[in-house]
Formats: structure tokens, sequence, C-alpha cells
């Protein structure tokens, strides 16, 4: 064992990592970007603020104790550049390396760690073909700092979006709300709820996915996810 820790150890001199951002080398306490990307990225430091805009989004349509993300996404942006790396280039690492990033800022400044952390599902196709939902590495991200699980195995998608398109108007708002189930066997326990998601824009799919947990008498304490998209 612990010559595949030496090796493990000495591997970034022989393959230099680079920044997911920036491509700069990292040095060796780096995770996944460097010192001065991290430093660059616009955070939002409000997520235990009552009336920051994540949790105005929510407002009026689901009882929440927080809502939150950790950056600000602006369309050609580094955070832009980050989601798609995160979504559509495979790195897993750097999902969970933003989770972590979020949750120890959060337990600096007082955060109670929830029980559970639950991504919002793809839709099992998409999920094969992606080959992993970026939620989920964002998740266990925030779990491994917080102490706490994180869990696929309570919500699933049951219909894929892309379907709606024929239907009437009244049955696509009826679709769209029952996209989300609850996994057969889920059982609340008085879990506290955090779920987590890439990106809040509209917060339709936060919502129905906060509806589906609380008619399954789970409570949901809040939302996180990893930015807010500013609207224009
Ligand atoms: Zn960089």
């Amino acid at each position: 064992m612990s010559w595949r820790l030496a090796l493990e150890d000495f591997q970034h001199l022989f393959y230099p990592r680079a920044c997911r951002l920036c491509d700069a080398a990292l040095m060796r306490k780096e995770e996944e970007l460097c010192l001065s990307c991290l430093y660059a990225l616009p955070r939002t430091r409000s997520t235990l603020q009552k009336d920051n805009p994540v949790a105005k989004v929510f407002h009026g349509r689901v009882p929440l104790d927080f809502a939150g993300s950790y950056l600000y996404f602006r369309h050609d942006s580094m955070v832009q550049k980050l989601l798609h790396q995160i979504k559509y280039r495979n790195k897993k690492e750097l999902a969970m390396a933003i989770g972590k990033l979020y949750a120890l800022e959060l337990m600096e400044e007082g955060f109670n760690a929830p029980d559970v952390i639950v991504p919002v599902p793809l839709h099992p196709r998409k999920e094969r073909q992606r080959g992993y939902n970026q939620s989920y590495y964002f998740g266990l991200g925030l779990a491994s700092v917080f102490g706490c699980e994180c869990s696929d195995n309570v919500l699933i998608r049951t219909a894929h979006t892309a379907t709606q398109t024929r239907r009437s108007r009244w049955s696509r708002w009826e679709n769209v709300a029952s996209v989300f189930d609850l996994k057969k066997g889920f059982l609340p326990e008085k879990k506290r709820i955090v779920l987590v998601d890439d990106v809040t824009t509209t917060g339709a799919t936060l919502e129905s996915c906060v509806r589906v947990l609380q008619q399954g008498n789970a409570s949901v304490s809040g939302i996180l996810t990893i930015a807010f998209a500013l609207r224009g």
C-alpha cells in the first residue's frame, strides 16, 4: 500500500496537473483551481442572508429556511467556463472541489450541517449519456465537509422534459410538476434535507423537487447551488 501512495504522491511531477480555468500548473496543495482563479471567482457570500437574491426567487413559492448560491453566473465569464467543465467535460472532481469550498465558507459563517444532501436528479437517459450527474458530485463535496450523507436514492426524474412540446398548455404544466418523484423505499425519518443543483435560474425545477419531498413528509430546510444566473 505504501508504494502506491508514494507513486500517487509524485505523479504530479510526471503529469503536471493544470488549473481547469486558466491551465496554469497547479501547486501541490491546489485542488482543481489555481489560487488566482480561486480568488477571482465572483462569490455571492450571501447564502445565510434571508433576502439574498436566490432566496427571493423562492419567496412565496415554497417554505425554506435558506436558499443560496456560491457564485454569480454571467455569460462569457469564468463561472460559465467552470460550469461547462463540470457539465460537459467530465470534470467531476471540479464539482466536488467547488462543493468543498462552498461548505467551508458556510461552516465559517455558522451554517448548521444538514443530515442529508439530495441532488436534483437528471433523467436516467441523460445521466447515461453524460456518465454522471454533476449535481451529485457537487453534493458529495458539500457532504464531505458537513460530515453528512449525499444521497441519489431519494428523488427520481420520471419524465423527459423534451416530450412536453406536443401537449396542451395545461397538461404541459402538469407534466412539469410531475417530472420528479420519490424513489421507492424512501423514508424521511425527520431528516434535515438540503437540496442541491448546479444553477438557480427561474427556480422551477428546484421548486418541483421541494414540493415532491414535502409531499412525502420530508423536511427540506434549504437549497444550495453552484451558481445563480443574473438576468441580462
Ligand atoms: Zn487558474
